[in-house]
Parts: C-alpha cells; sequence; structure tokens
C-alpha cells in the first residue's frame, strides 16, 4: 500500500510577501504594453492583466541541473499561484559563453518539468540581448546625469583602490571628468576605438560606501566577441549588475526572486531602477529584488564548473548521464516531473541555507511513481528454477494486477510453463534464520501462479547453483478455488525460461560517495562512487519486450524503471532503474 509520508509543513516566506502585496494593492495600478519596454510603452497602456510578474533567467551556458528545477517552480509556480505570469528569459548578456544549444535544452526542460510561459496565446519568451539598445540609452542618460564616468585605470588598479571591509576605495582620477568627455570617450568605446580592458564604464555612487559593491561598479566593458543573437553589432556589454535589474523592469517584473549570495547587489539594484525611474526611462511600482536559499543536496554537485569536468573527463557519459544532476540526466533516469514539483513544494523556500538530503528527492520520486507505474515481472540475477513434476511443453497463463492498488487498470496474462527464471538470492541451499524463501524442503508460491516446494539443486563444476528443483500442487493456483488452503511465507517472483525477454538493465547508485562531495579541500572527482552504474542482464515478462522509451514500470520487488530513451530500439528496449523502492542508503 502506498504509506505515503506526511507532506511536512513547509515554509515559504515568497508566498506570504506576494499575499501581502496584494492585499495592500502595491501593484494594482501597474500597466503592461503588451510587451517589455521603457517608461513609454508601459505609460498609457491598460492595467496589467498579471498580478503578479516573475521570471526565470537562466544564462545558457550550460544544462540546467536540480537547483534550477527548484528555482523554475519557485518562479512559475508563483505566478500559477497568484494569477500571474512568469517569464522564460535568457540572460544572454555574456557573449563569451553562450550557445544555442543550451538555450534549445533550457526550453526543453523547463516544458518537460510542466511549466509554460504561453499564457493566453501570448509568448512570454525573451532574450535580454534584445534590450542592448535600451541598456546603452541608459547609460548615456547616466553619464549626462552624473552618475557614471568612465575609468581608464586597469583591472587590477581598479581592484586594489575598490578598498575593504575597513577602508575606504580611493577614487579614480577620472572620477571627475564632465559629462561630455566621458560621452564622447563612451561613445568611442562603443565604436571600437579601444583595446579590451583598457577602460569600463562606472557608476558613480560612493567610493566610502561600507557596501563594497556601491563603491562605483562597473557597469559597460570592452569585449570583441560575437554574440549568439546580436552578432558583432557590439563591443561593449554591460555587466550583470547592470543588465539584470534594468532587464527586470523592462519585463515589469514584480517579485525578482534570486539566491542569497546577490543580496549585496540589492542596494544597486534599488539605486539603478530609482535613478532610471527618475529620469522617466522605467515605470514605477519597479520589480523588487527578494533572495531565497539555493538549492544544496547531499552526494550531489550542483556547480557547472565540476559538472562540465565530468563530462570533459568522461567520468560520466555526458549531459544526460542518468546520474547526473541535470535535468536531461533525471529525465532519462525516469525522474518524473511530479516528482520534481513534489520535491519543491516539500522542501519550502527559505531564507537560510541548508542542506537537503537526497534522499528527500528519492522519496518524492518513488512517491509519485508508485502512482504512476504499471507493475511488472523482472529477474534480474536469474538462476532456472525446474519443475520436475509439471508437464514437459504445457504452458498456461497467471494474471498479475497491473497495479495493486488500481484494479481499474486490470490484469495481463503471463506464460507460466516448467522452466522459470527466479532471482539467485530467493535460493539458499542451507537457509539462515527468518529465510522463508527456497531452501530444500520448503515451500513457497510462485507469485500469482502456484505453490512449490523445493526439492533441491544441481551445480557446476565450480559449485555454482545452475538449476533450483521443485515439485508443484497442481490445486494451489493463486485465484483458484481452494487455493488459499496452502499457507506458505515466501513469496517469489519469476518469469517463464521459455518466454523471457533477456535484456540490457542499468542500475545506478549515488555518484558520489561523500555526504558533501569536495568539501574542504578535497577534490570532488575523489568522492566519486567507483560503483555507480552496473549494467546487467536480466530475464524480464515478455510483454517488456514491446514498450516505448519513456514508459515507467515498476519492477515488483526491484523498483522503478524506465526505457531508455537513447539506447533503446523498436522492440529492443533498454532499461533504467530510477529508483529502488526503498532507501538503501539510510535503512
Ligand atoms: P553560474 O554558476 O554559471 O552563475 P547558475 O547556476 O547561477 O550559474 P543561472 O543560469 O545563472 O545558473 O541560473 C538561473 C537561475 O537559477 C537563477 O535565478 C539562479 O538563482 C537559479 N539557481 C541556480 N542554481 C540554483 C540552486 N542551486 N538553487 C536554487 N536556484 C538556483
Ligand atoms: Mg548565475
Amino acid at each position: 500500500m502506498s504509506t505515503k509520508p506526511a507532506v511536512p509543513h513547509v515554509t515559504n516566506f515568497i508566498r506570504n510577501i506576494v499575499e501581502a502585496d496584494l492585499a495592500s494593492g502595491k501593484y494594482a495600478t501597474r500597466t503592461w504594453g503588451g510587451k517589455p519596454g521603457s517608461a513609454s510603452t508601459h505609460a498609457a497602456a491598460p492595467a496589467d492583466a498579471a498580478k503578479i510578474r516573475t521570471r526565470f533567467p537562466p544564462e545558457p551556458n550550460g544544462y540546467l541541473h536540480f537547483g534550477h528545477a527548484k528555482s523554475i517552480s519557485l518562479n512559475f509556480g508563483l505566478a500559477q499561484n497568484f494569477g500571474g505570469v512568469c517569464h522564460m528569459r535568457f540572460d544572454d548578456t555574456n557573449p563569451e559563453r553562450e550557445e544555442q544549444e543550451y538555450v534549445d535544452s533550457i526550453l526543453d526542460a523547463v516544458k518537460w518539468l510542466g511549466y509554460d510561459w504561453n499564457v493566453n496565446g501570448i509568448e512570454h519568451l525573451y532574450y535580454a540581448s534584445d534590450y542592448f539598445d535600451f541598456m546603452y540609452e541608459a547609460a548615456e542618460y547616466l553619464i549626462n546625469a552624473g552618475h557614471a564616468y568612465v575609468d581608464e585605470q586597469s583591472a587590477e588598479q581598479i581592484r586594489s583602490n575598490r578598498g575593504t571591509l575597513t577602508e575606504a576605495g580611493k577614487p579614480s582620477p577620472q572620477r571627475i571628468r564632465s559629462p561630455e568627455e566621458n560621452l564622447r570617450v563612451f561613445h568611442e568605446m562603443r565604436a571600437g576605438r579601444h583595446a579590451e580592458g583598457s577602460m569600463v564604464l562606472r557608476a558613480k555612487i560612493d567610493m566610502a560606501s561600507p557596501n563594497i559593491n556601491m563603491r562605483d561598479p562597473a557597469i559597460y566593458r570592452i569585449r570583441k566577441a560575437v554574440h549568439h543573437r546580436t552578432g558583432d553589432k557590439w563591443c561593449i556589454y554591460p555587466m550583470y549588475a547592470y543588465a539584470h535589474p534594468i532587464e527586470d523592469a523592462l519585463e515589469r517584473i514584480t517579485h525578482s526572486l534570486c539566491t542569497l549570495e546577490f543580496e549585496d547587489q540589492r542596494p544597486f539594484y534599488d539605486w539603478l531602477l530609482e535613478h532610471l525611474a527618475e529620469g522617466g526611462l522605467l515605470a514605477a511600482p519597479l520589480p523588487h529584488q527578494y533572495e531565497f536559499a539555493r538549492l544544496n543536496l547531499t552526494y550531489v554537485v550542483l556547480s557547472k564548473r565540476k559538472l562540465i569536468q565530468l563530462v570533459d573527463e568522461q567520468r560520466v557519459t555526458g549531459w544526460d548521464d542518468p546520474r547526473m544532476p541535470t535535468l536531461v540526466g533525471a529525465r532519462r533516469r525516469g525522474y518524473t516531473q511530479e516528482g520534481f514539483r513534489l520535491f519543491a513544494e516539500r522542501i519550502g523556500v527559505s531564507k537560510a541555507d541548508s542542506w537537503i538530503d537526497l534522499s528527500v528527492l528519492e522519496d518524492c520520486m518513488r512517491d509519485h511513481l508508485n502512482e504512476a507505474a504499471p507493475r511488472r515481472i523482472a529477474v534480474l540475477d536469474p538462476v532456472k528454477l525446474v519443475i520436475d513434476n509439471y508437464p514437459d511443453g504445457q504452458v498456461e497463463e497467471c494474471h498479475p494486477p497491473n497495479h495493486p492498488q488500481k484494479p481499474d487498470l486490470g490484469k495481463r496474462a503471463v506464460p507460466f510453463s516448467k522452466e522459470l527464471w527466479i532471482e539467485r538470492e530467493d535460493f539458499m541451499e542451507t537457509p539462515g534464520k527468518g529465510y522463508f524463501r527456497l531452501f530444500p524442503g520448503n515451500k513457497v508460491r510462485l507469485r500469482y501462479g502456484f505453490v512449490v516446494e523445493c526439492t533441491g539443486c544441481t551445480k557446476d563444476a565450480d559449485g555454482r547453483v545452475t538449476h533450483v528443483h521443485c515439485n508443484y500442487f497442481a490445486d494451489s493456483k493463486s485465484g483458484t478455488p481452494g487455493s488459499d488452503t496452502y499457507k506458505v511465507k515466501g513469496n517469489i517472483h519469476w518469469v517463464s525460461a521459455a518466454h523471457a525477454y533477456a535484456c540490457e538493465v542499468r542500475l545506478f547508485d549515488r555518484l558520489y560517495k561523500a555526504v558533501h562531495p569536495g568539501a574542504g579541500e578535497r577534490d570532488h572527482i575523489d568522492d566519486l562512487n567507483p560503483d555507480s552504474r552496473h549494467v546487467i542482464t536480466a530475464q524480464l515478462e515478455p510483454a517488456l519486450k514491446n514498450v516505448l522509451p519513456g514508459e515507467h514500470f515498476q519492477f515488483e520487488r526491484h523498483g522503478y524503471f524506465i526505457a531508455d530513451s537513447v539506447d533503446s530500439r523498436p522492440g529492443a528496449p533498454i532499461f533504467n532503474r530510477a529508483v529502488t523502492l526503498r532507501d538503501s542508503w539510510h535503512t
């Protein structure tokens, strides 16, 4: 029976903030011009039908991982819950690291999680690079208003003059240049007349601020790189800290959610948007940034850099290796979108960093698959069972239910015959205490079939059991009158040898053996689990030969499996184990 653990009451402080904002009417006067844009786009527009706007803003420089799933569920989930819209936005302001391949895989992963940026027929799919013109004009505005200047100090000088936590920074000699002069040099930067690294545009705020992010942060730099969408139109690119708030404001985001490490950036976020709104470039009310704790999972690494290393060094078979914490990997492994959504609900959202045990995620997958996956029979470590008193050549049908909690899914026929495959561990020549399965003289039920009594075994020259022998009781077949007069303690599964589908099955364990891989001074590579992947040949019930890639099943007594989407062939699926029936690490 499904014994679902009660869903713990988790906090989601952001939900409370949204509720309070809606109750106070904070955003009631917001207008929406039908597309992202400056103040003029939204000025004469009607009230925004979306109660709130959130966004999921990945940089298209890698594959999405479990941490992103938390952010996706949070942002899209809030929009769904509160009658809002969540924008799918590519934060593609860094020309060097971004590729179309990542854009495609990210869109695919968000859809796979069950979310949609198309709301009432409108596609809310945006690219930060579409805002480059606005960002450039906004920079010109800041220069003219005396809020930005071109600094020609070297990167090294800028760093050393920034000061420390206890010491104020030193102003750059260029800090006092006139707006006209700054504008002239900024235009030269844009025209490509200066070398990379020779100068940057900086916001002019406060070199003595206790928050180092407010000590005249760089907002534009020179990069003579081709961008995946704008080509060579630009040779200057906005810095993340400058670009991100502007993206949010143009899109009229209400609640801009990011991870805790951006907390110190919030004063600059507000400074920038307030100045641009003052200048009439951005519409009020302005977006607000809120920070939440990023997902940290035990036994898992979620750093892009480390994941790239695993792929590059071929520690895994690729980004979609079923052991990878990527969404493409998880999907191939047999994790489900429902499992991820359950996970997001259970872990909640908090303001303090913490570690979530990987078993919480695995339990979510179990709980969903227990509901959803039809049952099938598979023998993973096969040995032959011969029923000596069963007629040669006879075949009959047994009828296992497709789902014990869902009788409406019916039963299916599986063939039964004289020679069956059973699990090697379901026989012991000399049983230990409490062992109720096959041993000479003991009776067990062959699940959905007959009761048999074990008579012994045959072995090869090395003493390894090759055949287990038994006799059956013809009047004991499950479901026939009187069959329940046989009382046995053991109940084992089997597959008819003549009909079985011999199949490649992949069993996965955790990719790392350490709770916190690579913690402290350790190299995460040294924490890899050398036994994280086992490939076996299993014997499956014949119907499994014809399933489609991506179909899920519970193999009784073994766990949840999926037909592999990459290596399966028509009529010859290969199976991956998504998760065992029970947590084998904590019992
Ligand atoms: P990088 O390490 O390259 O900065 P990133 O992991 O931050 O990458 P982004 O593409 O910038 O990836 O992230 C997109 C969104 O996903 C951001 O809003 C970010 O806050 C969120 N996000 C990333 N990692 C996690 C995590 N572990 N938990 C929760 N949210 C995350
Ligand atoms: Mg990031």
